[in-house]
């Protein structure tokens, strides 16, 4: 009799322990935020230095970001699908290429793919404005609505072709690219500043690396940087661009 007892007040502590931390995960986002900097961010192997950045992704609220139905889930270090078959990235990733930028207060940063806003939304606390493309126009919307009932005001959002960069607003201090093309498109490095960095995934899904591109003069330096994976970054059709 005593042996069955045991294993039920286990499973009662465990349905307890399970009670208790579900509401207080959902309620408590800045805690969840702080853990996964912690365990996911600057963890030993992760090795995310840059203060500046950390600190970006301990306060914005990347559960904003998600659909309502996977709130939840925001603060694992995981992609998650924000309809029109794509993804917001995942939170390593973004703070990764976000600190391989070096960011400093003055800059202007191009990004291309904006999705759901968010890599636009920690880029908006480092820098001095972002310019985000992105080619889904009702992504594009609901990422500028977003970031406006959020207080991310030096963000502007274009619904367009990220092939062609946005020269009216040319040259970028830095040029981010989350979405992955078979090359470097020209337009990009046109439009770097002189000094200016790049990170972008270049490669097929399953064979992409970042690459981290410098300018200089009309030297462009390029390593890759980190295996990764991002979807195809999409041309439109040339029947799409007829009006
Ligand atoms: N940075 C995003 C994640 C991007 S997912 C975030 O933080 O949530 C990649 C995005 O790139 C998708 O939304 C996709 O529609 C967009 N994309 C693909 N090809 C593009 C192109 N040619 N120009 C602009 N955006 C493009």
């Amino acid at each position: 009799m005593r042996g069955a007892i045991l294993p039920l007040c286990l499973l009662q502590a465990v349905f307890l322990a399970v009670g208790i931390s579900q509401p207080a995960v959902l309620s408590d986002f800045a805690a969840a935020r702080k853990r996964m900097v912690e365990e996911q961010l600057s963890a030993p192997g992760r090795d995310i230095k840059n203060r500046l950045v950390l600190n970006a992704m301990a306060t914005v609220p990347r559960h904003e970001f998600v659909p309502e139905s996977l709130r939840q889930f925001a603060y694992w270090d995981e992609p998650l699908p924000i309809g029109y078959g794509q993804t917001i990235s995942q939170p390593f990733i973004v703070a990764f290429m976000t600190e391989q930028l070096n960011p400093k207060p003055t800059d202007r940063v191009l990004e291309i793919g904006t999705g759901s806003g968010y890599q636009a939304a920690i880029l908006s606390r480092l820098v001095a404005e972002v310019y985000s493309i992105e080619i889904i126009e009702p992504l594009a919307k609901r990422a500028e609505a977003v970031l406006r009932r959020l207080g991310f005001l030096n963000v502007k959002v274009l619904a367009g072709d990220g092939y062609k960069g946005w020269p009216e607003h040319a040259p970028f201090d830095s040029v981010i690219v989350t979405c992955a093309p078979d090359h470097i498109p020209q337009p990009l490095i046109d439009q770097l500043q002189d000094g200016g960095r790049m990170v972008i995934p270049v490669g097929p899904p399953g064979d992409q690396q970042l690459y981290l591109l410098r300018k200089n003069g009309t030297k462009i330096e390029q390593q890759a940087v980190l295996p990764v994976f991002f979807v195809p970054m999409t041309r439109k059709t040339e029947a799409e661009d007829r009006p």
